[in-house]
């Protein structure tokens, strides 16, 4: 029932399962969900500097005594921080609050313009050292095919939203086929939606005595994707990460491909106003 790892398309391995930690801004709230996850063995964060709390995330790994190189801390680039220096800057300040020398992945948030000078920059960083993986969030078919034509190192991860009712299938398949790792933020449908009462999901449920976000936590995982649920509950922290000691046959992943319902719950990544 152990955490698995990916090996993501340098060779570096990122576990499987991390904690999300959007709109977790209450630093006592923050830290007590994080020791909660590192009890259960998670290793694996997920921030971004938007989510205004690095600062926390870097006193709770700081607290927590365990050896920097037995952690995966994943930031991301902000709108507003594209461009070659600036990427370095906002790089730099990220490391800054949460207080550590390097980062497992750092990844663009959204596919602003400018994204081609900024991946330039993350490259020069993961040569240096100072990033063990680079990535993207959001993108499209049409923005990895750029960035791949434009740039030398091909991202590690996309990561983008996806569940049940949002599978991305088209999206899954183009990453498959250049190795770039699916790992799916909102993998609950952000607990909007009502993908956690789906009667499908409800179902294998029951079969399995498992709860609905467990089943939809395995699909994920069985999908291949890296997955980084949010919680702030102990319970649900732990039953999030339980989901390593059963499996769904090919029949029930099957059945949960067939709810699919092209539902996303954000904003789209092609919706360029907002990235400008
Ligand atoms: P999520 O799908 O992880 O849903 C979290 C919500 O689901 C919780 O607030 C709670 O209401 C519910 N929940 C959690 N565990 C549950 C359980 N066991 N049973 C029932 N309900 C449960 O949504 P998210 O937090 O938006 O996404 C996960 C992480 O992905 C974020 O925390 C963040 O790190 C990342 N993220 C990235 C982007 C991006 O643009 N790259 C966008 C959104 C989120």
């Amino acid at each position: 029932n152990q955490i698995p790892n990916v090996t993501l398309n340098n060779g570096v391995k990122i576990p499987q399962l991390g904690l999300g930690v959007f709109l977790v801004k209450d630093a006592n709230e923050l830290k007590q969900s994080i020791k909660w996850a590192l009890a259960a063995d998670y290793r694996h964060i997920d921030t971004a500097m938007i989510y205004e709390n690095e600062t926390t995330v870097g006193e709770a790994i700081k607290e927590s005594k365990l050896d920097r190189k037995d952690l995966f801390i994943t930031s991301k680039l902000w709108n507003s921080d594209h461009g070659y220096e600036e990427t370095k800057a906002a790089f730099n300040a990220s490391l800054k609050r949460l207080g550590v020398d390097y980062l497992d992945m750092y990844l663009i948030h959204w596919p602003s313009p400018n994204y081609i000078e900024s991946w330039k920059a993350m490259e020069e960083l993961y040569h240096a050292g100072k990033i063990r993986a680079i990535g993207v969030s959001n993108f499209q078919i049409h923005h990895l095919e750029d960035l791949m034509a434009h740039t030398e190192v091909v991202p590690v991860v996309n990561q983008i939203e996806t569940h049940p009712y949002f599978q991305q299938k088209e999206l899954h398949d183009f990453m498959a086929k250049h190795n770039i790792a699916h790992e799916a933020w909102g993998p609950l449908g952000q607990g909007k939606g009502n993908v956690l009462n789906d009667p499908t999901l409800t179902e294998l449920a029951k079969k399995h005595a498992k709860s609905t976000a467990q089943i939809i936590l395995r699909w994920h995982v069985q999908r291949g994707e890296i997955v980084i649920p949010k919680s702030i509950h102990e319970n649900r922290i732990q039953q999030n990460r339980d989901i390593f000691d059963f499996s769904l046959s090919d029949e029930e992943m099957a059945k949960i491909a067939a709810i699919d319902k092209n539902q996303r719950g954000s904003r789209s990544p092609d919706d360029t106003e907002w990235l400008e």
